[in-house]
């Protein structure tokens, strides 16, 4: 395996890390104080073709390979990861599922828009009663001729209060289980969908977890994506390439608070010298840096391999394990490094360190990645 990037790849990162630090950082305590969600420079970044970025030139992405997307993802993360959230969310979670199953028409309604960041999309699976049970979800949809009637509650809806899209998950054959589910394309302003409470969340205060309320929400069957009973599958396909996104974050994250703890160890003195010269200190940045590198190297081994075109299930599942369970340690690490400056607002690394709790939880959790790999293991 190659890991040496081209020089458009160089370019990509060189430029989004360039966009983050000059745009972005200046503004980032501002936000985190007003849990502002800065949708303003997620189109600025989709203007740099970040919000679209695997979709391919006829759907107004730049139809770049999943090193390429990876690479500009770990840059946002590095400096705001409420940011880096919602772009995964809208690339892979929305716009993957809607070019491998949308039809011709759902394509020209929403993949341009989304590509270019004019629109961001949402992925609303999760409900009240059912998480990691995806399958248990209890949201209906009846056919009615030839409209659907949609009912139910999806909770945690990353971007949906300002989503032009919503990619909804609801039975269509409650008795069929995981094979009774379908996938609907709806949209914000649709009689009987309302946007519900947002989640106070702990850590990425500024990316939105909203609930989506469906209450007789009549929308034509031409807006179902993909066959009847297939929503499962779909759901299943975005959240595998999802987690590549996710263990990109995480590795973009724990970057962050790296350079943070570096910098620090640098500037602040103890018994009369820098922190960076105790071996206590030295052996929290060596181990934060070399778990950041091997998570580096399971999150681009995942991606080379859906590159091409190989099964990478478990490549997924291994690299966002390791990297979502590695930022926990090296935000844990970042904080003591910063003493007491850790624990105040007025340092990157306290927000750093409630981002980072949550990684191990959405797109599958660790529990749930654990049980993908020892499955796909014992089958072999
Ligand atoms: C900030 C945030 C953003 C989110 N964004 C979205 C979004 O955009 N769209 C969306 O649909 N969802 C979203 N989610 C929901 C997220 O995907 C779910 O929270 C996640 O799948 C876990 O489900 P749960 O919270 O219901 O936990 P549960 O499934 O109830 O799990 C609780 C605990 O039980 C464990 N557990 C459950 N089943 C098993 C098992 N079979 N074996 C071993 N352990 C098990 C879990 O690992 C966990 O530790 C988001 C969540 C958060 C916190």
């Amino acid at each position: 395996m190659d890991f040496s990037l081209s020089d458009h790849q160089h370019l990509i990162r060189d430029t989004v890390r360039e966009f983050m630090n000059t745009e972005v950082r200046p503004h980032v305590k501002d936000w985190e104080r007003s849990d502002h969600f800065p949708l303003e420079f997620i189109q600025k970044l989709g203007a740099l073709g970040c919000c679209g970025m695997l979709m391919p030139e006829q759907w107004g992405g730049p139809g770049l390979d999943t090193i390429s997307y990876v690479l500009m993802l770990e840059e946002v993360a590095r400096v705001h990861t409420a940011m880096s959230t919602a772009i995964a969310v809208t690339n892979s979670a929305v716009q993957l599922p809607l070019l491998a199953f949308g039809s011709e028409t759902q394509k020209l309604r929403y993949l341009k828009a989304l590509a270019s960041g004019e629109i961001l999309g949402a992925f609303c699976l999760t409900e009240p009663a059912a998480g990691s049970d995806a399958a248990g979800i209890q949201a209906t949809a009846v056919r009615d001729g030839h409209n659907y009637n949609l009912n139910g509650t999806k909770t945690w809806v990353t971007n949906g209060s300002a989503a032009g899209v919503f990619i909804v998950f609801a039975k269509t054959n409650p008795a069929a289980a995981g094979k009774g589910i379908s996938a609907f394309l709806l949209e914000p302003g649709y009689p009987g969908l309302k946007i519900g409470r947002h989640e106070d969340k702990m850590g990425q205060r500024c990316s939105p977890s909203v609930e989506i309320i469906l209450n007789d929400c009549i929308i034509p069957a031409s807006d179902r994506l993909g066959e009847e009973g297939s929503g499962l599958k779909i759901a299943l396909s975005a959240l595998d390439g999802g987690r590549i996104g996710i263990a990109a974050q995480a590795v973009g994250l724990a970057q962050g608070a790296l350079d943070e703890s570096t910098k620090y160890a640098r500037a602040r003195k103890a018994f009369g010298k820098p922190i960076g010269e105790f071996q206590a200190v030295q052996w929290m940045l060596a181990d934060m840096h070399t778990e950041i590198e091997a998570a580096r190297v399971l999150l681009y081994q995942a991606a080379f391999l859906k590159d091409s075109g190989a099964k990478m299930g478990s490549a997924a599942s291994r690299a966002k394990l390791y990297a979502s369970e590695m930022v926990n340690r090296v935000v844990y690490k970042a904080v003591q490094i910063h003493g007491s400056l850790g624990y105040s607002r007025e340092s990157e690394v306290e927000h750093m360190y409630r981002d980072a709790r949550v990684i191990t939880i959405y797109e599958g959790t660790s529990e749930i990645q654990r049980t993908i790999i020892a499955r796909d293991l014992l089958r072999s």
